[in-house]
């Protein structure tokens, strides 16, 4: 039998062919009897030139089959595996192209083995490389979830690594039905890591890894991947059972449960994918975890069905949500701090710390781009305990240095309305404080409107905890927004910075410049401060002097900059007394 396409040898000289082919046996024979797993090599005509020693005790025991035909050699097996064994030595001889497949056999009654098959077409002399290697121990072990690479030790479940290998055995296998693969991750898990201790966020997996077991359909699989991620494998009865399931787990996800005492409500993103026949087990699951993050990119709680359409918007956002997960692990989050100065004095008055982002791949990654992102994933909390931290640090360093009146120099600090949201965040943050030796009087918080007009006990607590304890709450970017001034009497406010786009239109449209007026009159009348964001030119300057706006923060005094760089700055701007602007 021969592979279609390929010519016999024509003018090569019949014994040189001879003496080749018996090079090469003797070649071979010697490395394969090195190796341990089983291995055949047949001619052109599909008869045995060679198998070493493990594939004749395996198969043969220990008989040696050389030059009998692939008809003989299955008259001779005694494993019934050995039969499609041998069915694949003939279909990669047919097809010309490397077959590989997972073998399942039984030996015994109770003894199934798995064996990982390559048959391999080669040249004209030699037909077949056999290439068997005995994977029943590894398939073992991740069924049984026994070793540690392939069990999650948390909760007894299978792990990354032992799902993926089980599939896949199972998606090699040729009668295998279209796969659901559906991962699911809690939305608020970090929260609820930082709010209760990470032995509750342990206790909540192992509760969640029970729960989602009792849902698995019959035959399915069911890991944790890593962290809150958990994913389920199963072979759908219907096409309604995608559905059907993946809106059980999600629901599920949604019962109130006790940790520690405390009862919780969560809610998941759940991500479907149903397997296409060709499909490699590592793309469904990439396929399943893009149909994840659109979930929680759409807001939690819901269920999103992979399409390719999902793929290509999401694909940079994706490369930055996962990056951003070991960002600060690997060193690439910085603080950089800009000055804002007083337009009475022209002396700086304060700070404010931002944070910066250098990836080795994707260079500077803007804040406006990775924070949005960072509150999503619940990282935000990650990073602002980071830029807490390193303020404190800052503003430590700033004093010793006495390079001015300091008694009300203050570090400004960015908070979102999702770190607001976190019940521990004044307690966390008042702590630091404290460990860093500093002083909440240093302290201002900068709050979106957004952070305002939420109707959140957990956020209006912590704003008053902050307050209390003498931090100054300043109102960012305002006039971008929609908070009413009464909203600003419920909470103790006692800054307000103008939103650069107002700054940067002032001096050529009348009614931005009537609308700062307005804020600034209104800001003095409750007792705030202003201050103007984004100045560039000496001519904003002088006309938000002019108007009575206390500091201003912008381009024409200083960008933001390194801690290694700020004492230059804020000394040439003590310095120069001259107003430039
Ligand atoms: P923001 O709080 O309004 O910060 C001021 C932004 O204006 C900064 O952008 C600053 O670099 C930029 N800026 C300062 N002066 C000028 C100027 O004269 N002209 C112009 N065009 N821009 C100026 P950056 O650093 O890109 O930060 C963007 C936003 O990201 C910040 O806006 C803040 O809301 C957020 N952010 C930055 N760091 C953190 C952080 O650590 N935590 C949180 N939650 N948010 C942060
Ligand atoms: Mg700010």
């Amino acid at each position: 039998m021969r592979a279609p396409g390929r010519s016999a040898p024509q003018t090569a000289d019949i014994d040189e062919l001879e003496r080749a082919r018996d090079q090469l046996e003797r070649l071979l024979t010697g490395l394969l009897e090195a190796g341990t797993d089983e291995l055949a090599v047949f001619d052109d005509r599909l008869r045995i030139v060679v198998t070493n020693g493990a594939f004749r005790d395996e198969f043969l025991d220990g008989s040696d089959p050389q030059g009998r035909s692939l008809n003989d050699l299955a008259g001779l097996v005694h494993d019934e595996a050995m039969l499609d064994v041998i069915d694949l030595v003939g279909q990669a001889s047919r097809s010309g192209e490397e077959v590989r497949a997972f073998v399942r056999g039984a030996m015994q009654a109770n003894d199934e083995r798995w064996l990982d098959v390559t048959a391999t077409p080669m040249s004209t002399i030699i037909g077949v490389c056999l290439h068997v290697a005995d994977v029943s121990d590894l398939v073992r072990a991740a069924r049984a979830g026994r070793t540690d690479r392939v069990q999650d030790t948390l909760t007894g479940l299978l792990s990354r690594d032992g799902l993926r290998e089980l599939l896949e055995v199972e998606f090699g296998r040729s009668e295998m039905s279209a796969m659901c693969v559906v991962m699911l991750d809690i939305d608020q898990f970090k929260v609820i890591q930082h709010t209760l201790g990470y032995a509750a966020g342990d206790d909540l997996i192992r509760q969640l890894a029970k729960n989602l077991e009792r849902l698995l359909p019959p035959g399915g699989r069911l890991a944790r991947l890593v962290g809150d991620t958990f994913c389920v494998a199963f072979h759908p009865q219907s096409p309604r059972d995608v559905d059907r399931i993946s809106s059980e787990l999600r629901d599920m996800a949604r019962q109130p449960v006790t940790v520690h005492g405390r009862t919780v409500r969560l809610t998941a993103s759940v991500g479907t994918t149903l397997t296409e026949p060709d499909e490699t087990v590592e793309r469904a699951m990439q396929q399943a975890e893009v149909a994840m993050q659109e979930a929680n990119v759409r807001g939690g709680n819901r269920c999103v069905t992979y399409s390719p359409a999902l793929a290509e918007p999401q694909e940079g956002m994706l490369r930055l949500w996962n990056a951003l997960r070991s960002a600060l692990q690997f060193r690439q989050m910085e603080v950089w701090f800009q000055p804002i100065v007083s337009l009475a004095t022209d002396r700086p008055i304060g700070v404010e710390a931002l944070c910066r982002w250098h990836h080795p791949q994707f260079g500077d990654v803007s804040p406006g781009e990775f924070i949005p992102i960072a509150e999503r994933n619940s990282e935000i909390l990650n990073i602002g305990a980071f830029v807490h931290g390193r303020s404190a640090e800052v503003m430590n360093m700033l004093r010793a240095s006495r390079i001015q009146p300091l008694c009300d120099f203050q570090i400004s600090i960015n908070a979102s309305p999702n770190e607001l949201a976190w019940p521990a965040f004044a307690h966390n943050l008042l702590t630091r404080i404290k460990a860093n030796d500093a002083r909440p009087e240093w302290f201002a918080l900068d709050i979106t409107e957004e952070a305002l007009l939420q109707h959140d006990d957990a956020v209006r607590a912590n704003l008053h905890e902050v307050a209390e304890a003498g931090i100054t709450l300043s109102l960012d970017d305002f006039g971008a927004g929609y908070s009413s001034l009464e909203r600003l009497r419920l909470i103790p406010v006692n800054r307000v910075k103008i939103d650069r786009r107002f700054v940067s239109t002032m001096l050529e449209n009348e009614r931005t410049d009537q609308l700062i007026a307005a804020i600034i009159a209104l800001a003095d009348e409750l007792h705030m401060q202003t201050v103007a964001e984004g100045v560039e030119t000496a001519e904003q300057a002088a006309r938000l002097r002019a108007l009575g706006c206390r500091a201003a923060q912008g381009f024409l005094f200083a960008p933001a900059v390194p801690d290694s760089e700020l004492l230059a700055v804020l000394r040439d701007l003590s310095t120069v007394r001259a107003r430039a602007w």
